[in-house]
């Protein structure tokens, strides 16, 4: 089954079940201050969950593009070491708005995937809330999963494991808990059961998510019980498709297939001679194509905060991947013609504004192309010293100067087995900003300060406000 057809399949089994087919919101949240981009399919009905908005029916199921490139949700590191994440993704949702609860989520899921999609039954594993006894005896007494094969998951207090059946979609927001599904690849493949220690494998993969949405958690921290009990649910049509077509990874799938062969073609044409198809960096950069094509289909561009600096992060860090398999030229734009030919069907957006899209990244990597050899023989001149650590100061000299931000040096460094000193970084970025401040030169500009959603942002804060040089608003 392709992708399509899993994506068509899925919403059509929910359509038959009451539930109305509405359309992805844009991976940019129109309405929410709180969020970079949207993560969930339950975004867009995050006010219906809150009770603050009604819609005329109380089902919906999508197919939703998200991006988890920053925020709560930030998967930019895991791209390129796992076969099951991406920075964007598409997520299948079914969702009730006040009226089925865990019965019929539960059956509906255990229907779809073994009747429809015909998995075996032997290859599924659940994990449910620790405290969730309802849920645990739907699974076990009505729809039949032996007790084996289902495993209890608290709110990973201790951290130990990266289990969490507590879904928080960011700091605020509707949240629950969940229960979720998970096939088992096989033992050809490393990793042990979800709540093992070593869970964090390819082996048994985390295919759907079923949120039982009880609860508004407010900036305080205080849970408040939403007015009617909801339910909200993603499957990751990647993870599925890996699945239904027999292959181990995501980026085996056909669209990826597509994606991989069009970023090994792009890439020798510009220099990269004779490109390993199962090099780590064309995963990389056929993830990043789709991340950044659709963040600028939906208005964003390269710049220096916010979510534009998401954006130039996604798109450098691909870029440089290309460059170390051999590109001296742009080549990554040249991928968006496939991705609209792959994704122009299901998202006419894309297609639409595909030679803006291309033409953006095109001036990008031309931008980043200047300094990128500069910068890498830097970077390379550090590494060779035999370090363990990249310095602050090299760090911050990358990123101010070459336009290296620093989880892309991060990027190159971790290849290595090298971290670098952020701490340092740290200093040395506050330093420039102090002595642009001191020499009373300047003034932040508006939009960077973000006031009122730093929260929904960890991690990127500092990143969010650029050195002096490169975002303040000089006025003389
Ligand atoms: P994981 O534990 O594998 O990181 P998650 O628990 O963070 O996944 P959820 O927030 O529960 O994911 O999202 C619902 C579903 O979306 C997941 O069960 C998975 O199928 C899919 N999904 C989540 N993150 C990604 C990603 N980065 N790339 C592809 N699919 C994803
Ligand atoms: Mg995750
Ligand atoms: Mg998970
Ligand atoms: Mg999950």
């Amino acid at each position: 089954m392709k992708a399509s057809e899993i994506r068509d399949t899925f919403l059509k089994f929910f359509e038959s079940k009451g539930h109305q087919i509405v359309a992805s919101s844009p991976v940019v949240p129109g309405d929410d201050p709180t969020l970079l981009f949207t993560n969930a399919g339950m975004n867009q009905f995050k006010d219906v969950f809150l009770g603050f908005d009604k819609r005329p029916y109380s089902r919906a199921t999508t197919s939703q593009k998200c991006i988890r490139a920053g925020g709560k949700h930030n998967d930019l590191d895991n791209v390129g070491y796992t076969a099951r994440h991406h920075t964007f993704f598409e997520m299948l949702g079914n969702f009730s708005f006040g009226d089925y609860f865990k019965h019929d989520a539960i059956s509906y899921a255990w229907e779809l995937l073994t009747e429809h999609f015909k998995l075996p039954k032997d290859k599924l594993w659940v994990t449910v809330y620790s405290e969730d006894d309802e849920a645990y005896d739907i699974w076990n007494k009505v729809v039949g999963v032996p007790a084996e094969r289902i495993v209890r998951i608290g709110d990973n207090k201790g951290g130990r494991y990266m289990s969490d059946n507590f879904w928080m979609m960011g700091d605020t927001g509707p949240c629950g808990p969940c229960t979720e599904i998970f096939f088992d690849h096989g033992p050809e493949v490393a990793g042990g059961p979800p709540g093992s220690p070593d869970e964090d494998g390819d082996r048994y993969i985390e295919i759907w998510n079923n949120v039982f949405m009880q609860f508004n958690r407010t900036e305080d921290g205080v849970m408040h019980r939403l007015p009617k009990p909801s339910v909200d649910t993603g499957m990751g049509l990647e993870r599925i498709a890996a699945v239904l077509q027999h292959v181990h990874s995501n980026y085996e799938i056909d669209t990826f297939v597509g994606l991989i062969g069009a970023s090994k073609a792009a890439v020798e044409a510009a220099g990269g001679a004779g490109v390993d198809a199962a090099s780590p960096s064309l995963k990389v950069i056929a993830d990043h194509i789709r991340a950044c094509s659709f963040t600028i289909v939906d208005g964003v561009i390269p710049g220096n905060e916010g979510r534009g600096y998401v954006l130039r992060r996604i798109a450098r860090r691909a870029i440089r991947h290309g460059y170390k398999l051999g590109a001296r030229t742009p080549f990554f734009h040249k991928i968006v013609a496939e991705l609209a030919a792959q994704m122009g069907e299901a998202y006419p957006e894309l297609r639409a504004a595909q030679a803006r899209v291309t033409e953006v990244l095109k001036a990008e990597e031309e931008r980043f192309f200047q300094t990128i050899e500069r910068g890498m023989e830097i970077l390379e001149g550090a590494l060779a010293a035999g370090t363990q650590q990249v310095d602050g100061e090299t760090a911050f000299k990358l990123h101010d100067t070459y336009g290296f931000p620093v989880d892309l040096t991060a990027d190159v460094c971790r290849e290595r087995g090298v971290t670098v000193d952020s701490a340092g970084f740290e200093v040395a970025m506050n330093r420039q900003r102090e002595q642009a401040r001191a020499a009373g030169k300047f003034k932040m500009a508006a939009g960077l300060e973000y006031s009122g959603v730093a929260t929904a942002f960890h991690g990127y804060e500092h990143l969010a406000c650029e050195t002096s040089k490169v975002v303040a608003v000089y006025v003389d």
